[in-house]
């Protein structure tokens, strides 16, 4: 598993293992801005970096396939800096034309600015975030409650209801006057996060992504694909977790046999394979089906689904196997814990993908098993 890879596929996994080895290892070794600047050089030279990226930017805008084995290959050595490998990539501002594509595609691409997302809103909003046209210039007051890196982003491609038009993404500068960044916080897994305030925030039209009313689903795909790179990711650890596994098992316990020869520990130990196993079929299949180039909406949530729910029980089960050593904090296993609890909430609450996937099929008819 996975079977059939193609000659290239297999340098890749080749290319993101030893890129671990020689390039994230050492540069972990670094105080975290050096670590990235490493890591991001480092990517570049091997072709890492511009897998994410479109051909026009000197990109090689990698299939889906290949985005799944790079991502799954380097998370199957529990890296750190991960996210200092790939290029920034285009997301919801792909196609986008003049202006936006010289004011805020190109330099996100180059690197020269930052981009976030703010979809997300708190429950207790007195109304969504919504937008009123006047004229060349549309006039957005709302909030948004969970910006992934808000706080250093210079714009935010925001989900705002036009009047008259309806959900609509809208390039807000975080530097606009109105926009207020209200809290700067640190989700379990450490990542980082904002929650932004918009009063009479004022942009010109042309910030507006593509069709006016269309923003919904535009938000929707672009969350799709990133969707299957979180099975990706949560694929990788299920084997860097199995293969910790591994080695505990085939390790002697007090009585002086394997640790392994217990039937109870091997019940649970075929479990875990069992679901990594299942997860890593979905997404393989579910690659190449987007490669083929079918809407893969439905089968990219279930994917997140069941590889976040799988990663979650495979590193709480090693972690019963493995004992009290393994939640002490600085042990991998009790860090990892920490960092696939979040992905059942990012990208989509596992039960709201659920109920998708099934008004995708009941009322949709889309979705295929
Ligand atoms: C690490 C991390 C990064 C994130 N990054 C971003 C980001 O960059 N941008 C952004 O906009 N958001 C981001 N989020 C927010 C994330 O998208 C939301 O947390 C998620 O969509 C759930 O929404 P919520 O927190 O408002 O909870 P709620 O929507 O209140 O959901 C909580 C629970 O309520 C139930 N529920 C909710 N809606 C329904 C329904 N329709 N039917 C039935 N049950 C329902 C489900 O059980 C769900 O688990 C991030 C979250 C995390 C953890």
């Amino acid at each position: 598993m996975p079977e059939s890879l193609s000659r290239e596929l297999l340098t890749l996994i080749d290319t993101c293992n030893e890129f671990v080895a020689n390039v994230m290892n050492p540069a972990a070794e670094h105080p975290t801005d050096a670590a990235r600047a490493l890591i991001r050089a480092g990517a570049k030279d091997v072709g890492l970096f511009p897998m994410t990226q479109p051909t026009d930017f000197g990109g090689s805008a990698s299939s889906a396939l290949a985005l799944c084995v790079a991502r799954e290959t380097l998370c199957s050595h529990n890296p750190s800096y991960l996210d200092a490998v790939f290029g920034p990539s285009p997301g919801v501002l792909a196609n986008v034309k003049d202006p936006l594509y010289s004011s805020h595609l190109r330099p996100l691409l180059a690197g020269t600015i930052r981009g976030s997302f703010g979809f997300t809103e708190p429950d207790d909003a007195a109304h969504p975030t919504a937008g009123i046209i006047q004229g060349n210039e549309l006039i957005i007051n709302g909030q948004k409650s969970y910006v992934t890196g808000g706080a250093d982003a210079d714009f935010i491609n925001t989900l705002v209801d036009i009047k008259g038009r309806g959900s609509s993404l809208v390039v807000i500068n975080t530097a606009t006057a109105g926009v207020a960044l209200e809290r700067r916080f640190t989700a379990l897994d450490g990542s980082h996060h904002a929650a932004f305030k918009f009063t009479d925030v004022t942009v010109p039209t042309a910030h507006i992504i593509g069709e006016p009313g269309q923003g919904l689903p535009k938000a929707m795909r672009q969350i799709g694909d990133t969707r299957l790179l979180f099975a990706a990711q949560a694929s990788g650890y299920m084997l860097w977790t199995i293969n910790l596994l591994n080695t505990h098992l085939l390790g002697i316990d007090k009585s002086g046999k394997p640790r392994g020869s217990q039937n109870v520990v091997r019940l649970r130990y075929a479990d875990l394979r069992i679901k990594a196993f299942a997860a890593r079929s979905m997404l393989y299949r579910t690659a190449r089906l987007a490669d083929q180039g079918q809407n893969i909406v439905n089968e990219a949530m279930a994917c997140k689904v069941f590889a976040t729910e799988a990663v979650g029980e495979i590193v709480d089960t090693a972690i019963q196997l493995v004992g009290g050593g393994a939640l002490v904090e600085d042990h991998p296993l009790a860090k990892l814990y920490q960092k696939v609890r979040t992905w059942r909430l990012a990208e989509g609450a596992s039960d709201v993908l659920r109920l998708n996937i099934g008004r995708g099929i009941l009322e949709l008819g889309k979705g295929r098993i």
